[in-house]
């Protein structure tokens, strides 16, 4: 297939690289990213489209999504695919998808779990909206950069399910940190607490496989000074979509809310930004009730 990949930085270079390794024809554009391995640099976005079977595009926002799929829609030869993969809001997903159908394309939203290391090792789980027809054209693609995906509905609905998914890892995140914060000041032995709770109903992914306390459990960030991982900041942001999903569709989100107002401020306010996002544990061992 003939490939343009848009957005090359942390997530979209190797996941790029591993499109050209499989012996596609990739041809890649980014505003300062240097090209991955076996990918053809290209001179714009639209000219990374121009020609292309599919175009996949791994983006900051849904504002910068917006902005190229305007310059690159036009460029694409009708029943091309586009795919986005990056995080965004579920407006702008189902704005730009219905913009490339008009326009005689296949649109998917398609955002992906799984991080640097998932995109490296090609075991992203990806989450996709759109057709059944748009969806089956990149189908081989994900089983390249990943090793499940699963058509969640109709375009946004991928979005949908990733702010859905991540507003769980948050909520779930704080809640451990703030009971082995509690256990220290109980005097529970942190490995007893982990042996326990990994084994009863306190359990989670947070607890049994991102165990946030250092020296405890999976290994972590927690084991490297809580170097991201997955950051802080990037967890504040799907939080931050979740809440703007859940006001457009009158949802209420008590939980999710008071997670993005403690990702706030601990990014923003305090030691937060550019840490692992499990590094809530040493805020909360700092801190009294005040
Ligand atoms: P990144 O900042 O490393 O990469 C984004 C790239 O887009 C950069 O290289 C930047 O130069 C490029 N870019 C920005 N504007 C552009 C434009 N107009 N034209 C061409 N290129 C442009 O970010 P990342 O970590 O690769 O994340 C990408 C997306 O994946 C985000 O939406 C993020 O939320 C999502 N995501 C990230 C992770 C993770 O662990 N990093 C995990 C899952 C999902």
């Amino acid at each position: 297939m003939k490939i343009g990949f848009i957005g090359l930085g942390n997530m979209g270079g190797p996941m790029a690289a591993n499109l050209a390794a499989a012996g596609h024809a990739v041809t890649g554009f980014d505003l300062a990213a240097p090209m991955p391995e076996g990918v053809t640099k290209a001179a714009s976005a639209a000219e990374a489209a121009t020609g292309a079977d599919v175009v996949i595009t791994m983006l900051p926002n849904g504002r910068i999504l917006r902005a190229v799929a305007a310059e690159i829609i036009p460029a694409m030869a009708p029943g091309a695919v586009f795919c986005d993969c990056s995080t965004v809001d579920v407006d702008s997903a189902r704005a730009v998808a219905a913009d490339a159908e008009v326009a005689g394309l296949g649109a998917v939203d398609a955002p992906v779990s799984g991080g640097v290391g998932g995109a490296t090792a090609g075991t992203l789980t990806f989450m996709a909206g759109g057709s059944d027809a748009a969806f089956a054209k990149v189908a081989p693609l994900f089983e390249i950069m990943g090793q499940k995906a699963v058509h969640c509905g109709p375009s946004g609905n991928g979005q949908a399910a990733k702010i859905c998914n991540n507003m769980i890892l948050g909520v779930t995140m704080i809640a451990t940190c703030e009971a082995f914060a509690l256990a220290d000041k109980l005097g529970l032995d942190r490995q007893k607490m982990y042996d326990v709770v990994s084994t009863s109903s306190g359990y989670s992914w947070t607890m049994n496989a991102y165990t946030p306390a250092p020296g405890i459990g999976a290994k972590s960030p927690a084991d490297n000074d809580y170097k991201p991982g997955f950051a802080a900041d990037l967890m504040l942001k799907d939080l931050r979509l979740s809440q703007q999903a859940a006001e457009a569709a009158d949802a209420d989100t008590p939980m999710g809310l008071a997670a993005m107002q403690l990702y706030e401020t601990f990014v923003e306010h305090e030691d937060g930004a550019g840490r692992d996002f499990s590094a809530m544990l040493p805020r909360f061992e700092k801190r009294g009730r005040s």
